[in-house]
């Protein structure tokens, strides 16, 4: 009796505000309704018989030393996954049996037979998705624009010499054999076999023309795991300096840290430049990543101070990955430079529906402008894939979003009318207005 009374007591007075709040039904009706923009994926492409897609990714979880201990929410025991099988397969069962959970994977395959090349799309319509972005090496079946837009990777451009030192973790070692890789793909498809002898060469004949060549292959933005590699504190470096180091040892030798750090500062900056000369946002991974040696001390958005600062890059947008968790709120801030944008992709798998709603407002009450939705899906197992991840980020989103939407309207802040423009925003204008796309429909 007495506890029901302090139970009643601490519900009516105490953790009260948003940790309590339910969302608006019709607001979360029309929110539901609302078609997206997924700034961040790495959705698989349309495998024929016998082919493997590796180009989803990068640096691809799962291939660590030691990889991360799965959270709550990406336990496959996650309810939402369970709600996902009923929405795209019509799931009979409430439990997860294997038996029952085979006929998941038999009605996935059946429906990829029947949509072929159109599967990825078939996906995105169930989803409520409009256009995906692409975070991929290379594009492939069934990604095409409208729907599907590229986004590739360019760390591998930033490391052109003998990484050794760099490779300080496992898992960095792992992570720098797959740059070393597609720095050898991007030099290929210039029909080169070893990098040029000065950084002058090296700029002209490689990076510059990379760049060009995404551009031309439709990317709409490039990508850096930079966080993965090293830290985000990107100083402003002399071009003589980077030069010098370039020049000592790009045909082999190991370069002391300190000043191949340089080189790679000089060389995220010219990059960041040419993508925005050439009209590409610059996106970068920032916040918490994957693998039992991520260091989480190099990924805070904050480093980025200098970057976002420097006059010479406010004609290059910055898409902040992930808007830096747990440093949500330094993100809120920094969304106050013209050029910086930041999505809640990989919030949607890493947090609940409550904290994920938290991080919102705080954005929301900030700029909302600058707020991106995104998923942060990849392919996993043949029960929890891309789609299944892809339902359950898309389902916590937008109820993260009425629930934030919510308390803003109740606590006086906004009105109804202005509480569902903010949520399009989120979901889908904001990415539109930035990337310049066309009506998909
Ligand atoms: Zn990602």
């Amino acid at each position: 009796m007495k506890f029901t009374v302090i139970v009643f007591l601490a519900s009516l007075f105490g953790a009260g505000g948003l940790a309590q709040e339910q969302a608006d039904p019709a607001l979360l009706a029309e929110i539901k309704k609302m078609k997206a923009v997924d700034n961040h994926t790495h959705v698989p492409r349309v495998e024929l018989a016998g082919e493997h897609d590796d180009e989803y990714d990068a640096l691809p979880c799962g291939n660590y030393v030691e990889p991360t201990a799965d959270n709550v929410m990406t336990r496959s025991d996650n309810p939402e996954y369970a709600a996902a099988w009923k929405a795209l397969w019509h799931y009979r069962w409430d439990d997860r049996k294997p038996e029952h959970v085979k006929e998941v994977v038999a009605a996935k395959q059946a429906m990829k037979q029947k949509q072929a090349d159109h599967y990825p799309e078939w996906v995105l319509d169930q989803l409520g998705i409009e256009v995906m972005l692409a975070n991929r090496i290379a594009m492939g079946s069934g990604l095409k624009p409208p729907r599907f837009r590229w986004v590739p990777y360019d760390d591998a451009l930033m490391y052109p010499l003998d990484n050794t030192l760099m490779a300080d973790t496992p898992d960095r070692k792992f992570f720098f054999s797959r740059e070393e890789m597609l720095l050898k793909r991007y030099l290929s498809d210039l029909n080169l076999t070893t990098v040029p002898a000065t950084l002058d060469e090296y700029l002209k004949l490689i990076a510059k023309p990379t760049l060009e060549r995404q551009k031309a292959g439709g990317a709409v933005a490039v990508k850096f795991e930079a966080a993965y590699l090293r830290s985000l504190d990107f100083q402003p470096a002399s071009e003589a300096e980077a030069r010098e180091v370039y020049g000592k040892y790009f045909r082999g030798g190991t370069p002391e840290s300190a000043r191949y750090k340089m080189l790679q500062d000089f060389l995220f900056r010219y990059i960041a430049a040419e993508a925005g000369r050439l009209g590409m946002a610059v996106h970068i991974h920032t916040g918490a990543g994957c693998g039992g040696y991520f260091k989480l001390s190099g990924a805070n958005p904050v480093l980025l101070d200098g970057v976002i600062n420097d006059p010479t890059l406010r004609k290059t947008n910055f898409v902040f990955v992930h808007g830096g968790p747990p440093y949500t709120q330094v993100t809120a801030f920094l969304l106050s430079k013209p050029n910086v944008y930041a999505d809640f992709s990989e919030q949607t798998w890493l947090y609940g529906m409550r904290a994920l709603a938290t991080h919102l407002r705080d954005w929301l009450e900030w700029y909302p402008e600058k707020v991106l939705f995104g998923t942060d899906l990849y392919p996993n197992t043949p029960e929890i894939g891309w789609e299944e991840i892809g339902w359950q980020a898309t389902d916590v989103s937008r109820r993260a979003l009425a629930v934030a939407l919510t308390g803003m309207m109740r606590d006086g802040g906004i009105t109804r009318e202005r509480a569902l423009q903010l949520a399009r925003m989120a979901l889908h204008d904001n990415a539109v207005k930035l990337y310049g796309f066309e009506a998909v429909h």
